[in-house]
């Protein structure tokens, strides 16, 4: 495979791009093989889809209702969708991959649902920015606030503490507002705080929790994991209709089994925050380089100077630079190598050099 083409299906070595251009992890693959073996029912009417949601009910240590989605896009706008009424309104933070990632498809699901943003330091929500949010209108001409959306970890690659989470749902509480989770990292937070997966859940007052496979190592897919099971009337119609039912569920709901059973879940996050916190570490020690936001997760945030970005990337570099001027994204994964960070922070100090 050494000379396939590395700009079409080949193999691209030097990425700090995305979680999602990692491949899939060897005991999801491993579950899949597993659940390949003959005839299956279909529709997630399957045995393996049981374990899965038993799975993923052990984890949460709790009986939460779960679904499983191709991606993260339909599981939040789904999720969303089932909490809401048209004329409600879901508060996020502007950052919020619902807000700037997903197309509109929480507005479009929800059949008008509109989001609300509010502002917060380090990609997490400031209480008193949302709290003004609910309350700066109370009339009929204002959509209703009725759910408020946090992302842990958050788009900046920072977490919300247990008591965080529990104050923002308190807020949303006091105000009739239900609390939904985009977790699509949600593993990563998991490892970052050493805490357990129900103790920034549903203990802390999430009601449903959107939960992520994909970056953390499967193929495809995320479980929508309703808290409360009153949530989840009909969701299953609304999985079929949006185009989200699986024909052939069990590979997407046994790569769960695996991932739990062997424990790569929280495996796979550690070592993905680990790298990234090598990384921040090394690069932040380079002179001209600022890290921007604590790096609590798998993502590595830094101000470069345009030359420096420009030379990595002519060097064959991928990452992100959404941020604004100068910033730029550097985001670990399972399969990211110590070996990987150092060729980059080598390639940093190099093209520093050359500025
Ligand atoms: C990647 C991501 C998602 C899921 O995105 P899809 O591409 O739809 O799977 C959701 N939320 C956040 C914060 C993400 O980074």
């Amino acid at each position: 495979m050494a000379d396939v083409d590395n700009t079409f299906c080949g193999r691209i070595f030097n990425q700090f791009a995305s979680d999602n251009y990692a491949g899939i992890c060897p005991e999801a693959w491993q579950a899949m093989a597993e659940a390949n073996r003959g005839f299956c029912t279909s529709y997630g009417d399957d045995a393996w889809t049981e374990a899965a949601c038993e799975g993923i009910r052990d984890l949460f240590e709790t009986d939460c209702q779960v679904f499983f989605v191709f991606n993260g896009t339909a599981a939040n706008s789904l999720a969303l969708a089932s909490l809401c009424r048209s004329y409600h309104s879901v508060i996020c933070h502007e950052m919020a991959h619902a807000e700037t990632d997903e197309c509109g498809a929480p507005e479009f699901f929800s059949n008008g649902t509109k989001l609300l943003l509010a502002a917060g330091a380090f990609g997490k929500l400031d209480l008193a920015a949302v709290e003004q949010v609910i309350t700066r209108r109370s009339d009929i001409h204002y959509p209703k606030p009725h759910v408020l959306s946090l992302t842990q970890a958050t788009e900046l690659g920072t977490v919300y503490t247990a008591q965080e989470i529990g104050a923002c749902s308190e807020l949303a509480k006091r105000h009739g507002l239900r609390t939904h989770m985009d977790g699509s990292r949600f593993a990563n937070a998991v490892a970052s705080l050493e805490v357990s997966p129900a103790e920034i859940s549903w203990k802390a007052g999430v009601d449903v929790l959107c939960l992520g496979g994909a970056k953390n190592g499967m193929a495809l897919g995320e479980a929508v994991v309703f808290f409360d099971r009153d949530l989840a009337y009909e969701f299953e119609y609304r999985c079929k209709q949006a185009g989200q039912l699986a024909s052939k569920m069990r590979f997407m709901s046994a790569p769960w089994i695996g991932m739990l059973k062997s424990g790569a879940w929280l495996r796979n996050a550690r070592h993905a925050n680990h790298c990234a916190a090598l990384l921040d570490r090394e690069l932040s020690a380079i002179d001209g380089i600022k890290s921007m936001y604590p790096c609590q997760a798998n993502s590595v945030f830094v101000e470069m100077p345009g030359v420096v970005a420009t030379a990595l990337r002519d060097a064959g570099w991928r990452f992100y630079s959404f941020i604004g001027a100068g910033g730029a994204r550097f985001m670990c994964s399972w399969q990211t190598t110590e070996e990987d960070v150092q060729l980059l922070v080598d390639a940093v100090k190099l093209a520093v050099s050359r500025a």
